[in-house]
């Protein structure tokens, strides 16, 4: 039998490392698209801001790991999959015949409509080697503008300050931040925070263009001259070498509970899978560490031929942006049955929402108070019974309320 894994982030890692355990006398073969050891990415924050080294971004610190373990790792790209003949072919045309075939290959940033991203002093923060050139030409002193407001803009933003860099947000035309993950009040408050701290953040114009410096031309002429700009606008998966192949793709690769793509034999995991929700029947792209390492095992264990299905992902971010800790769990944006309370002047915000007699999803910034007892309410899709009036009037009340309902 032979397993091949194209990616050698934390999906296709854990999946090796499962398989091999798994199916001891198989071929396991991992295809890593950049050189160097498996890294996890979401360790390049810290890398940013200098409090861990490039060891620390490393998924397993052992060089010899997985040669010990009989996991043949080969640096290249997938260019196409033949699936008709079971055989990945690569960049420089070497040829992997597989019985099972999971793709873990994650995301890439997608570029905006902007001229000149292609000039020095523009880069992406998504792989090691775009955060080596972000540390060094951030500098104290220097000027980043960082085009995007989403969740990987806010993110690096502790990075770059710690950095000594003076930085400058395009939010778009809106103006709202995180919008896939913060509710409009949410994300007004992560606004002004940033702010507050010294952060300009531009809203109600865009990037057209930019020019040569580096500097950035904004549709209503202004110029912002800089020394960095950092592109952080969203991500497409990486699924263009399955072209031809019959596995559906959407906005992820489709997949079922047990990681299985349309195609027998074809399995995928991570950023590039797009698989069932917790606790509903639609399916969706969970891009968070956890996720995929959960998908590479189930995948894993599907690919050797035990049985075990993914119990669903709950969509769930913690946000750090320059010391503002904010999580949304679950089905945040609601189903129009919700409840909050705020204090705006101290950056503390809550909001819950309701199906029936049940929390589905919440918010929360500048609070981790409650955050595991939402999560155990949603998980357990617990009945609140009285207790969810009484949740309207006060969310504060939620650790009550599960106690009350769970016993
Ligand atoms: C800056 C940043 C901060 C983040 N912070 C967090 C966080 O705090 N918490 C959290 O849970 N998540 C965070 N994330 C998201 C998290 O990193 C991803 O969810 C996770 O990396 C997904 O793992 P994966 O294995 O699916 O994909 P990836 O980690 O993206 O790995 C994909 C692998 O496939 C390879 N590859 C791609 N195309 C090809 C090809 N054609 N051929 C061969 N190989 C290929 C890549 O080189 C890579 O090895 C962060 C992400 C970023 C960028």
């Amino acid at each position: 039998m032979q397993h091949v894994i194209i990616g050698a982030g934390p999906a296709g890692v854990t999946a090796a490392e499962h398989l091999r355990r798994l199916d001891p006398a198989a071929g396991v073969s991992m295809v890593a698209g950049e050189a160097g050891l498996p890294y996890a990415r979401m360790a390049i924050p810290y890398l940013l801001s200098g409090r861990i080294g490039e060891a620390g971004t490393m998924i397993r610190r052992d060089p010899g790991h997985y040669e010990e373990l009989g996991i043949r790792v080969l640096c290249g790209r997938a260019r196409k999959v033949d699936a008709a003949g079971h055989t990945v072919i690569l960049d420089d045309g070497r040829k992997l015949r597989y019985d099972r075939l999971l793709v873990a290959t994650g995301s890439s940033p997608s570029a905006p409509a902007v001229e000149g991203l292609d000039r020095p002093g523009v880069h992406t923060c998504w792989t090691l080697e775009d955060a080596r050139r972000i540390v060094a030409a951030a500098q104290t002193g220097s000027r980043v503008v960082l085009m995007g407001v989403g969740f990987v803009s806010c993110i690096i933003m502790q990075g770059l300050v710690a950095r000594g860099s003076g930085l400058t947000v395009i939010a778009g035309s809106s103006g709202r931040m995180v919008r896939s993950m913060m509710d409009e009040t949410a994300g007004g408050m992560i606004r002004r925070w940033c702010e507050a701290r010294g952060v300009r953040v531009l809203s109600g114009d865009r990037a057209v263009a930019v020019e040569d410096g580096p500097a950035v031309r904004m549709e209503s002429g202004e110029t912002l001259p800089c020394e960095l700009v950092v592109v952080a606008t969203g991500v497409k998966p990486n699924v263009e070498f399955l072209d031809g192949t019959g596995v559906t793709v959407e906005q992820g690769i489709l997949v079922d509970a047990r990681m299985r793509s349309t195609v027998p034999g074809i399995y995928a995991a991570g950023d590039c899978a797009q698989g069932p929700d917790f606790g509903s029947r639609s399916r969706s792209v969970h891009a968070i560490q956890p996720a995929a390492v959960e998908q590479g095992r189930v995948a894993a264990f599907n690919m050797a031929g035990r049985d075990l299905a993914y119990r669903g992902g709950i969509p769930m971010n913690v946000l750090d942006t320059l010391g503002l800790i904010a999580t949304s769990i679950g089905r945040w944006q609601g189903a129009g049955d919700g409840t909050w309370v705020e204090d705006g002047d101290a950056y503390r915000y809550m909001r819950l929402e309701f199906e029936d007699d049940r929390v589905i999803g919440a918010i929360n910034v500048g609070r981790t108070d409650h955050i595991g007892v939402i999560r155990g309410l949603i998980e357990g899709r617990v009945p609140l019974g009285v207790w969810k009036d009484r949740l309207r009037a006060d969310p504060n009340r939620v650790a009550e309320a599960y106690v009350a309902a769970t016993r």
